[in-house]
């Protein structure tokens, strides 16, 4: 087995111990190979070879740090794991094969049959579907509470609670959770606080710095940022990501693969200019659609109308993140769309969602998000659509809602985009 402080014993590149995240995001990982190529190298090989048997025998026994089996360890993957883990603030990260794997990693490792999560009712569905279904099979118990409403979470605590789990802004309402607040409840009943940190990335936001322990990721939205492979992460101390995470990754695999490793390692180099341009986009378009008859609300953190404006200004780094949400009035005359168990009014507001994002013509229209491209998408009939509508409704996703995940297109060309639904609506 891995000993928790084995990888520090590679050798890392020379930086300057103050260097900034812009700097950290192109320059952090190993030194270059004999051969000093510039660009970080991809290394496809299932394991490594050892020069004599007495070496493999000491790499095995972990008495002498080496490359041994990707499953486990590959520079290309250590480079990506010691960037992400320079960008987050934290010592160490565990690269995985998804962000939900990244979950499934970090439950399996630290709890056993008879622990209890206090989980946001309004994290990823699959998160949702893997504590309930998944590890409520195996004895693992999890309590949802709202993602704003701090005494829930208080409330939830048992003894046997181990871990915190938040993600926040949440999808797709933005609504913003206390980081600082949800680790004071975690610490004083002895429980860690993981944050899903998918939607604002260290560019925007790093909760280990609002006492969080573990960072969680899905690689598959911004840090690769151009929507090309899956990929996820969790970051925290070495003792915790090289102690039990490393165990449990060697025993089951959730490996990232050196290749998607290498194409997240180089979207981190532009992740802070993406951020940065990504949510100046997304707030000028939460600005215009304030504006427009057609809309009836707006859901952006960046926007002084936000119920936790405040919050997520202090907590994000001055950004409201670059997905914006809002919903569309209802559309007037014959209805025309379909929609199982939904009134009229459910499909009036639904054929209004469907008309603008049908009216697109640069939008994408996928429930992904983290792309360079605008998407668009209709989450009650997608993400949600396997809640009923009562379900739904008590979230606050009605069938008007339409949430786009903010691109680096010109911001004329998007808000043209939708205006051309939007201005349609009732003629
Ligand atoms: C997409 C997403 C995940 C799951 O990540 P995958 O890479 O698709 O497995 C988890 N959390 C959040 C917030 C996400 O948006």
């Amino acid at each position: 087995m891995t000993s928790p402080d084995t990888k520090k014993r590679l050798p890392r590149k020379d930086l300057p111990a103050d260097a900034h995240i812009e700097t950290l995001a192109v320059r952090e990982g190993l030194p270059a190979t004999q051969w000093n190529e510039n660009s970080e190298a991809l290394f496809l090989t299932s394991s490594f070879n050892h020069p004599d048997a007495a070496t493999a025998a000491a790499r095995f026994a972990n008495e002498e740090e080496a490359f041994v089996y990707t499953r486990f360890t590959n520079p290309t993957t250590m480079m990506f794991e010691r960037r992400l883990a320079a960008l987050e603030g934290t010592e160490a990260c565990i690269a995985t094969s998804s962000g939900m794997s990244a979950i499934l990693l970090t439950v399996m490792a630290l709890l056993k049959a008879g622990d209890h999560i206090v989980c946001s009712q309004s994290v990823f569905g699959s998160t949702i579907t893997l504590l309930q279904n998944q590890f409520g099979k195996f004895g693992v118990e999890t309590t949802f509470v709202s993602q704003t409403d701090v005494q829930q979470w208080r409330d939830a605590i048992q003894p046997n609670t181990k871990l915190l789990l938040a993600e926040t802004p949440s999808n797709p309402l933005t609504e913003v959770c206390d980081i600082r607040a949800l680790a004071d409840v975690a610490h004083a009943a002895g429980a860690l606080l993981a944050v899903d940190n998918c939607f604002c990335t260290p560019a925007l936001q790093k909760p280990v710095e609002m006492g969080a322990d573990l960072i969680i990721h899905s690689g598959t939205k911004y840090l690769d940022g151009q929507g090309r492979v899956l990929a996820g992460a969790v970051c925290g101390p070495d003792a915790i990501i090289n102690g039990p995470l490393m165990t449990t990754l060697r025993g089951g695999g959730m490996t990232l693969s050196p290749f998607n490793a290498w194409i997240v390692l180089k979207g981190l180099e532009t992740l802070s200019i993406r951020m940065a341009a990504q949510s100046a986009n997304a707030l000028k378009l939460a600005q215009w659609l304030e504006q427009q008859p057609g809309v009836d609300k707006v859901y952006y953190p960046g926007l002084p109308s936000h119920p936790q404006h405040e919050l997520a200004m202090k907590q994000q780094n001055g950004s409201g993140g670059a997905v914006v949400s809002f919903t569309t009035k209802p559309a007037s005359g014959p209805i025309t769309v379909t929609g199982k168990n939904l009134g009229d009014d459910a499909l009036r507001l639904r054929q209004a969602a469907f008309h603008v994002i049908d009216s697109t013509r640069l939008c994408s229209i996928t429930s992904n998000l983290g792309d360079t491209k605008t998407l668009i998408t209709h989450p009650s009939s997608t993400s949600h659509g396997r809640l009923s509508e009562e379900q739904r409704l008590a979230a606050g996703i009605t069938q008007g809602m339409i949430r786009v995940a903010v691109g680096l297109e010109h911001i004329d060309d998007l808000t043209a985009d939708l205006a051309r639904g939007l201005d349609t609506l009732n003629a």
